[in-house]
Parts: structure tokens; C-alpha cells; sequence
């Protein structure tokens, strides 16, 4: 069995619910979407074996003990995914497992079903269906908060779904793709404009792009 590896990297982890956390970074081929604000530079991969991916993330064990499995839309290839965590778990390598993903090819049974395997998803929604699917689920299923993370990017309150409530979520910052913008600004620009609406949203929590006002992957 091969997957599509666009780089295999460590890193710290630079958004979301994780942000500041060292990992080793599986950033796999291909997406299903086409978002315009997109700064993933998917223009080349490899093909690798599952076993290849698994000996790459414990060769690269220097105290690191996460693994992210980030994209494109790494749930493309899910069967890959969970094989080479199978592998690792087998070998005795005990890492725990992240998976950044914009929600739309996995359910919420899917995630139940591998809660041995992935402790950690952090779903990015990028549409207002897809934001309903996922709030629905946790909303309906407790046993889902610690294991989903809802991440938002967006430029201004109104992008958020009205549904969110007083769920805990994530929001950061949408830059321009040509990297014109400046993180730090948007990341105060963003602060200044969630505060009107805390009474709304009070469990939001915002972040910026640590990795990009760091300058590193
Ligand atoms: S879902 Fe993520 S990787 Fe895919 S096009 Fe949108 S921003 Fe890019």
C-alpha cells in the first residue's frame, strides 16, 4: 500500500487547538477543495509505502511524541493513514496522532470508530453545511468534544456559523495567499473585531498562524 506524501517534516505546531506543540509533520498529496484563500503549495508529491512513512516518523523520534497528519485533505487517504498508525502502534511506537481536515469526506462515526488510533481532529470547516454537520454531531454527542476541535478562518464575524453558541471553537486569521498580508496585524485586527461579539460566542478562543509569524514551516 502507497500514499501520496507532498513532505514529511518536525516542526512545532502553529494553529489551532495544539499551537506550540513540537510534532512531525505528514503533509499528504491532494485536495478536494479549492479554497481562494488556499497557502498550501501542493505542486508535487511522492509515492511512498505505507511501511516507508511509518520507518520515516520513528526514525525521526527525538522526543517528539505527536504526529500531525495535515494536507491537502489527508482523510483522502484515510485507509493509508490509519494502516501506517496500525504499523507504528504494532512497532511499539506509541505517538498520538492529529489529523487537520476540512470535514468533508469523514463522519462522525468515522472518528468514533478510530478513537484508539487518532486522538486528536482538528476540523476546519470551509463551507456552512459542513460547519452544521460537525456542530450537530457534538452538540448530540458528548463524547465527541474532546476528540474534534472546530477551527474557523475567517476575515470578519459574520463568515462564522450562527450555530456556534456557546461551543468552544477556534477562529484565527484568513491572510491573502500571496503573503502580502502581515500575520501579526491580522491576528489584532481579528482580536479587536471577536471582542464585540464575546457575549455571543463566549467560548471562542482566538488564535494566529504561530508558524507563520515564526517564519517556519
Ligand atoms: S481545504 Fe485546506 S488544503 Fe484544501 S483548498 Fe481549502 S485551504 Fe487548501
Amino acid at each position: 500500500m502507497t500514499m501520496k506524501v507532498h513532505e514529511i517534516f518536525e516542526s512545532i505546531c502553529g494553529e489551532g487547538p495544539v499551537i506550540g506543540v513540537p510534532a512531525i509533520f505528514i503533509r499528504l498529496y491532494g485536495c478536494n477543495l479549492k479554497c481562494d484563500f488556499c497557502d498550501t503549495k501542493q505542486d508535487d508529491f511522492y509515492d511512498i509505502s505505507v511501511n516507508d512513512v511509518s520507518e520515516a516518523i520513528s526514525a525521526s523520534v527525538n522526543g517528539t511524541r505527536v504526529v500531525c497528519w495535515t494536507g491537502g485533505e489527508p482523510t483522502i487517504q484515510l485507509n493509508e493513514m490509519l494502516r501506517t498508525i496500525s504499523l507504528l502502534k504494532t512497532s511499539g511506537f506509541d505517538f498520538d496522532h492529529i489529523v487537520e481536515t476540512n470535514g468533508t469526506i469523514i463522519t462522525a462515526d468515522i472518528v468514533k470508530a478510530n478513537k484508539d488510533k487518532i486522538s486528536v481532529w482538528i476540523i476546519s470547516p470551509k463551507d456552512n453545511q459542513t460547519a452544521k454537520y460537525w456542530i450537530t454531531a457534538i452538540h448530540d454527542d458528548k463524547t465527541l468534544v474532546n476528540m474534534i476541535h472546530l477551527k474557523f478562518v475567517i476575515s470578519s464575524f459574520d463568515e462564522l456559523p450562527s450555530e456556534l453558541g456557546n461551543m468552544r471553537f477556534y477562529v484565527q486569521p484568513k491572510l491573502t495567499v500571496d503573503g502580502d498580508s502581515d500575520p501579526v496585524s491580522a491576528f489584532k485586527s481579528l482580536v479587536e473585531q471577536m471582542w464585540k461579539f464575546i457575549v455571543i460566542v463566549p467560548n471562542v478562543v482566538i488564535l494566529p498562524q504561530l508558524h507563520k509569524i515564526m517564519g517556519v514551516r
